[in-house]
């Protein structure tokens, strides 16, 4: 099997590209095959070799590997005219010099005459200038375009999604295939790259059912073998509309950006219209390339659910080992360079439990990053609402709390056991729940009301640090109540 993905470097890779990419590459992978890819960069007034680096860079984050240089569909230029010129010399294809004005206007007139024969107006203004005539005009050097003779019957194929697929050659009109500026049209630059490179199956998304006879009538008149062809269904958003930009983040690269592992991202556009033929959801990439099969591809279309993308995601956090997430997470800090500036250094240890106690509170890296950030860097507001609560409600209980614990911190082993009997044995002698020790604490060292567990907190951030919080909290508090 020698499959492709053959985007248009229009702009970065985006969900819905890289499906069909990993669809081509996990059958190209369980075959033993070739995943090529080809940049459909004809288009020169919307290509930009950023976008090629944004789709390069976007596979290889989600480790797409391919095989063979990338083509440059551009470079096949002169192929692309050679094959042109073939079809003509053979009569599978003609030349046309009417004015695309021209055109137009006897298209309206034969639609608004109701006539049935506009697929063939081409042919039949072409026909008007007779065969000598136009040999004279071409070797004039005057420009003409290349319309494909579409001959009668139909065309049909078996989709390996859909099934029989089969079109009446009436309804398709005599296309171009090569402009009067001398480039070729989309559906013909594919079939004579597709044909030159080998392809065996093209993969791609259903807007392209339509395009597809056509080509099967070029490769036919072309004399190449025909590929077989799948049809993807369409991604959809929440609301049953297909996936467009209303929908939210739409690039691979934002979701990388998020902190989305590439894991959790193979394993979600796989099943963005592919279902195992089981209710299993977390499936690695080996997993994926040994059972993907294209049988199983879903005919209707499939929803985009991001919640889904993000509970999958925290999933696959929570299977790494803590040292790989920490090392991540270190990176996703790194690049909030903000922060980096402001950043303490925690030790090895003290990083690696701040990354066990945060994993499972996140869904992303990126999450996780916001999440450690008080302990990465300095609390710079304590959360108002939890303040009105354990502190200022009762301040001068809140002052004695913490001075106790401040105290009792002070002299207790630096361990998660040891600093469990001091705050619990502080609450026993102050007469209060631990909870009444623990919230204030929890928002003098984090600022929030909600953190993991008080003593990893404790653990994460050392003793002087949690310390000069507490003493930094008793003044916060005791200028808040104003002097007694
Ligand atoms: N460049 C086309 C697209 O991005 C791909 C066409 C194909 O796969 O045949 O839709």
């Amino acid at each position: 099997m020698r499959l492709r993905f053959a985007p248009s470097p229009t702009g970065y890779l985006h969900v819905g590209g890289a499906r069909t990419a990993l669809f081509n590459w996990l059958l190209a992978r369980r075959s033993g095959g070739a995943f090529l890819l080809r940049i459909e960069d004809t288009d020169r007034n919307r290509s930009r070799p950023e976008h090629v680096e944004a789709i390069l860079g976007g596979l290889r984050w989600l480790g797409i590997d391919w095989n063979e240089e990338p083509v440059f569909q551009a470079d096949g230029l002169e192929r692309h005219r050679a094959d042109a010129l073939l079809l003509l010399e053979r009569g599978s294809a003609y030349r046309d010099f009417t004015p695309q004005e021209e055109f137009e206007r006897a298209r309206d007139a034969a639609v608004a005459a109701g006539s049935g024969a506009v697929t063939r107006l081409s042919r039949e203004l072409a026909a008007r200038v007779p065969a000598a005539e136009a040999e004279r005009r071409d070797a004039a050097g005057e420009p003409f375009a290349v319309r494909f003779r579409v001959p009668g019957g139909s065309t049909s194929w078996r989709d390996m999604v859909h099934g029989e697929k089969r079109f009446a050659n009436g309804e398709i009109e005599d296309f171009v295939i090569l402009r009067g500026d001398g480039t070729p049209t989309y559906n013909h630059a594919v079939v004579s790259d597709d044909a030159h490179m080998g392809i065996s199956h093209v993969i791609r998304g259903d807007d392209h059912i339509s395009n597809t006879p056509k080509q099967i009538l070029l490769y036919e008149a072309l004399g190449h073998e025909v590929p077989a062809f799948g049809h993807l269904p369409m991604i959809l958003g929440p609301d049953g509309k297909r996936l467009s930009k209303r929908h939210g983040a739409q690039s691979v690269g934002s979701y990388e950006e998020e902190g989305v592992l590439p894991e959790a991202m193979i394993n979600f556009l796989a099943l963005l219209g592919w279902s195992p033929g089981t209710d299993e959801e977390l499936m690695s990439r080996d997993e994926l390339v040994a059972r993907f099969a294209m049988d199983r591809v879903l005919r209707k279309g499939s929803v985009f659910d991001p919640a889904k993308l993000y509970w999958m995601n925290g999933k696959y956090m929570g299977r790494l080992d803590t040292r790989e997430l920490a090392e991540r997470l270190r990176r996703t800090l790194a690049s909030r360079t903000s922060r980096a500036e402001e950043s303490f250094e925690l030790s090895d240890d003290a990083f690696r439990r701040m990354t066990e106690a945060l994993a499972p509170r996140s869904r992303s890296l990126a999450e996780m990053a916001t999440l450690a950030a008080p302990y990465v860097g300095p609390v710079t507001s304590y959360d108002a609402k939890a303040a009105r609560k354990s502190w200022y409600r009762n301040p001068g209980g809140a002052v004695e709390v913490l001075t106790g614990v401040r105290t009792e911190l002070g002299r207790a082993a630096w361990q998660a056991e040891t600093l469990e009997q001091a705050l619990r044995g502080l609450a026993g002698d102050l007469g209060v729940g631990a909870g009444k020790v623990f919230q204030p604490l929890r928002l003098a060292l984090t600022g929030l009301p909600a953190s993991p567990g008080i003593f990893d907190v404790l653990l994460i951030l050392g003793r002087e640090r949690s310390l000069r919080r507490i003493a930094r909290a008793i003044d916060t508090i005791a200028s808040h109540a104003g002097p007694a």
